[in-house]
């Protein structure tokens, strides 16, 4: 029998490990990891091309929706109805002589040029001369008052009606009943706020003022707060056009009277300086002081030879001016609040450009600003795209969803190298499990093999050391008797018969183990077999007290067999039915025969086998644990060499046991096949 070094086999096992597992796990993961690697950079390049394709397309969606802006705004519809874009900061109609006509804006205050051409001619036939007269010259308040009075409720020209109501306020503030002259004021400032008296003065600001003034005289605080508001959200969205001079002196006026401000009262104030600025320079580039006329047209770019488009970013303005001439010559001009804009076609843009969702798109300013997001997945790199040179400087930044790791895994081309980078780990955590596992049976062998050789040479021993101890007392004549001699010489030879079976068993092993153990086959009546074993057995036993019962039915079919081997077989399983007897001194051995098979079953009533044991009881070197507690001794191979041998005559062996009830084990052998190894 072979036994190798258990430290050198598993130096060998993990030696093959790495050369069968590792080293190919190693040079394949690195081919894997590059393919990934390059499949990256093959995926990016693809999806940059893709985002410059999106890129593209965005800005012909701008450009397209900007014609359909400028159309749709000075279509009829939006004309007459007068509600324009809120981006929409200033339209105006530039005649052929180079006159303009302004026609929304959302300015604080007009130009002097485009303000004169707006003022309406103001119509002075009024009929108050009677009132000026007994309140100016007369001095009668009373009578002036109730003059007004009558007027406000009769006349059917609101001039007239506006200046009565205006006068009334008046006399009131000079008969000290200021309660009387703010509700006046309160309800100038509500019916007619976007008037404006003698043509020019806004009502709304003028009885704003005067409303403040009361409230300062009369210590009126939290009115005056609100009225405050009131007043400057009026400054901040004028609902009559007046001209720079008027915003300063109400926006002066208004700070004489508001010595002290809230925070609200600041962040509005705030905001008007910032209208203010973006005022003037809508005003420079409206009456073409700037910009827009340094240089020559040629150098913006057209829309479709329709719009031409001119970008504008100073300060924090960053408008578009949009020019369109119309066949006549006329042109019409537009200044949108890029920024506005954008937010409002953007989302429609972003959704045609990409319906399902993949891409991730945000606008920003020049500091980082953004004017307009849409993100599916934050964190994903972006690619920046600047706005091109008719546009004003903004970025576009573009990224695009990735799939998922799974998702990608799978997509057709892309996953493959990642697919086998994931079979390799796969691949090397089984052969490392494999090469565990191997390494424990290989232990485990070693160690039940050492169990073995301890457990044989105990096995050889005793027997040899009675036979010795025996010869020597026959030797020296200490045996008395010629009975006792008699004893002597059977016990003798039954010790070496036990031996003689022992080193059978050793030598068949190890030759099955090599596949050396050869059979000759013959005609064998098992029968007769059986019936000479358990006789000498019967011999050898006298005093062990031991009944072996044995049937067999009157005929019994010949087998092929090899009579050696039958016999080991039989006398294993004889062996075994009397070492694990326990106290029981019964063993049945019955010989039944079908169509078939014939078959012997060695029945004992001992110790039994638990169900554990019964799954391994066959396996080299296995030993029950129930024997070795009760120090039965054994060498874990006699069943092993049974199963073996039976299987080699094509018969197969059963057993039924129940622990503490007894075992029986069966050979079943075929009839009149002819077996030859
Ligand atoms: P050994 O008898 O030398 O231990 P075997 O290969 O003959 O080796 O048997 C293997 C094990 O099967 C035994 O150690 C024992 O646990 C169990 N066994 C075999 N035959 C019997 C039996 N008749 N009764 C109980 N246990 C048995």
């Amino acid at each position: 029998m072979k036994s190798a070094n258990p430290g050198s086999r598993r130096k060998k096992i993990i030696l093959y490990y790495i050369l069968a597992v590792v080293l190919p796990g190693i040079i394949l993961g690195y081919m894997a990891y590059r393919g990934i690697r390059n499949d990256q950079a093959l995926r990016e390049a693809e999806s940059r091309r893709r985002l410059e394709m999106d890129n593209q397309d965005f800005f012909s969606g701008v450009y397209s929706s900007l014609i359909k802006f400028m159309n749709e705004q000075t279509s009829d519809s939006v004309l007459l109805s007068g509600k324009y874009d809120p981006s929409l900061l200033v339209l105006f109609v530039q005649e052929v002589n180079g006159s303009k006509k302004l026609v929304t804006h959302q300015l604080l205050y007009l130009p002097a040029e485009l303000f004169t051409f707006k003022s309406k001619q103001f119509n002075l036939q009024f009929n108050l001369d009677k009132g000026f007269r007994l309140e100016f010259s007369e001095n009668r308040l009373s009578e002036a008052l109730k003059f007004y009075q009558d007027k406000v409720l009769k006349t059917d020209n609101p001039e007239e009606k506006i200046i009565a109501l205006v006068a009334s306020a008046r006399i009131y503030n000079k008969m000290n009943q200021p309660e009387s002259a703010k509700t006046i004021y309160e309800e100038i400032r509500k019916d007619y706020s976007g008037n404006l008296l003698n043509g020019e003065i806004p009502l709304g600001l003028i009885a704003g003022l005067e409303i403040l003034k009361i409230n300062r005289a009369l210590g009126e605080k939290e009115e005056m707060r609100n009225n405050s508001l009131q007043y400057l959200q009026l400054l901040l969205h004028p609902s009559c056009d007046y001209d720079e001079n008027q915003f300063d002196l109400f926006y002066q006026s208004f700070k004489e009277i508001m010595q002290e401000t809230d925070p609200v009262a600041d962040s509005l104030l705030q905001m008007l300086n910032t209208q203010r600025s973006r005022t003037d320079y809508l005003i420079r580039i409206l009456t073409g002081t700037d910009l827009i006329t340094t240089g020559s047209n040629n150098q913006y770019k057209r829309i479709n030879n329709e719009i031409l488009c001119i970008p504008v970013n100073v300060a924090e303005l960053v408008v578009m001016y949009l020019l369109q001439d119309n066949s006549t010559g006329i042109q019409t001009c537009m200044v949108i609040d890029f920024p506005v804009y954008l937010k409002s076609v953007s989302e429609k843009l972003a959704d045609n450009l990409d319906p399902n969702s993949s891409l991730n798109l945000k606008i920003e300013d020049n500091n980082g600003k953004i004017i307009y997001s849409r993100i599916f997945k934050e964190g994903t790199s972006y690619i920046s795209f600047p706005f091109p040179e008719n546009l004003p400087g903004l970025k576009l930044l573009l990224s695009e969803n990735k799939p998922g790791f799974v998702a990608a895994l799978f997509k057709a081309g892309s996953g493959i190298y990642l697919f086998i980078f994931i079979l390799i780990i796969l691949f090397m955590i089984l052969g490392y499990v494999f090469t565990i596992y191997a390494l424990n049976t290989e232990l485990r062998l070693n160690k039940m093999k050492s169990e073995f050789i301890s457990n044989v040479s105990h096995e050889l021993k005793s027997p040899l050391t009675s036979i010795r101890m025996m010869t020597e007392m026959l030797h020296h004549n200490r045996v008395g008797t010629e009975e006792r001699k008699s004893a002597y010489y059977s016990a003798m030879l039954e010790e070496s018969e036990h031996l003689s079976h022992l080193i059978d068993n050793i030598l068949d092993f190890s030759r099955m183990e090599d596949d050396r153990k050869k059979y000759d086959f013959i005609d064998l009546d098992l029968n007769e077999l059986l019936v000479k074993f358990i006789e000498s057995t019967r011999e050898n036993l006298p005093e062990s007290g031991f009944n072996i019962h044995y049937s067999s039915p009157d005929k019994v079919p010949m087998i092929q067999a090899d009579r050696d081997s039958m016999l080991q077989v039989i006398y294993n399983l004889v062996d075994n039915a009397i070492k694990f007897s326990g106290t029981s001194t019964q063993i049945d051995i019955n010989l039944f025969s079908n169509n078939n098979e014939l078959l012997f079953c060695v029945k004992d009533y001992g110790i039994g086998i638990s169900v554990k044991d019964q799954e391994r009881i066959f396996d080299r070197f296995f030993r029950g644990d129930e024997p070795q507690r009760l120090g039965i001794k054994g060498s874990g191979i006699g069943l092993t060499i049974v199963k073996k041998i039976v299987e080699a005559h094509k018969g197969y062996l059963t057993m039924d046991s129940r622990p503490g009830e007894g075992s029986t084990f069966c050979v079943h052998m075929p009839i009149n096949k002819n077996t030859k190894s």
